[in-house]
């Protein structure tokens, strides 16, 4: 099982920290404490309603930074171990940077490594990969094989009694039911092979070396990008 993800009472649980740190650099601990000192201000001066998000959209205006056209988004899915909201800016025209907020605490600044915004929209997208490397991707609920969709139940609804009634029964099983043991395994159904869960790899520019950070204009999420994902931006109601 990889360490990102893995199954628990069934169903597939991202580790939040994780998915942010496939997207990010190093921390801009710089910003953070700026953001963290301006933010807990305005609580002060009265406006404890506005949520870390909000108050760092208003950070990045009162900075003149530039703010991501459909950020900040948030994932609230039932699968990610943590609640977690993201706005992206382009700092002095050079310096590409997530402000991340998990559980809707005081957010952490990093640098912003996706070769493209949409990535940040796919909170939930797994493989799932035996040695064999037979492959299964995982998304948003749907278990999709050389992109057709297979119904999910095949795969989290195989309770052991229910495998034991289904192979007592005349049914014959498809071929691509991925089997899920009692200890939240799952073996591949060609080989027989413990399968392992992983969040996808996600391009990223180099990590800037310190002092010297990569120059990116922000752009808006490709078509590309958007089919790969089938992501919306989710706002923030
Ligand atoms: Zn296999």
């Amino acid at each position: 099982m990889g360490e990102h993800v893995s199954i628990d009472h069934g169903h597939i649980r991202i580790d939040t920290a994780c998915w942010v740190a496939r997207r990010v650099g190093d921390e801009h601990a710089g910003l953070t404490d700026a953001l963290g000192h301006w933010g807990r201000a305005q609580l002060l001066d009265g406006y404890p309603g506005r949520d870390w998000m909000t108050r760092a959209e208003l950070w990045c205006m009162a900075r003149e930074y530039a703010v991501c056209e459909g950020f900040p988004t948030y994932h609230d899915r039932p699968w990610l171990s943590a609640d977690v909201s993201i706005l992206l800016a382009v700092v002095d025209n050079r310096h590409a940077i997530a402000i991340v907020s998990v559980d809707g605490d005081a957010p952490t600044v990093y640098a912003d490594l996706t070769t493209d915004v949409g990535y940040w929209y796919d909170a939930g997208t797994v493989q799932i990969v035996c040695p064999n490397e037979h492959r299964w991707t995982w998304r948003d609920g749907e278990l999709l094989t050389d992109d057709e969709a297979v119904d999910p139940a095949t795969v989290f609804d195989h309770h052991p009694k229910r495998r034991h009634d289904q192979e007592h029964a005349d049914s014959d099983t498809d071929l691509d039911d991925i089997d899920l043991d009692a200890d939240g395994r799952i073996f591949c159904p060609r080989c027989d092979e413990l399968c392992d869960l992983r969040l996808p790899e996600v391009p990223r520019f180099p990590q800037p070396r310190q002092g010297r950070p990569a120059a990116r204009p922000p752009r808006p999420p490709t078509d590309r990008t958007r089919k790969m994902y089938r992501g919306e931006p989710r706002h923030r109601p």
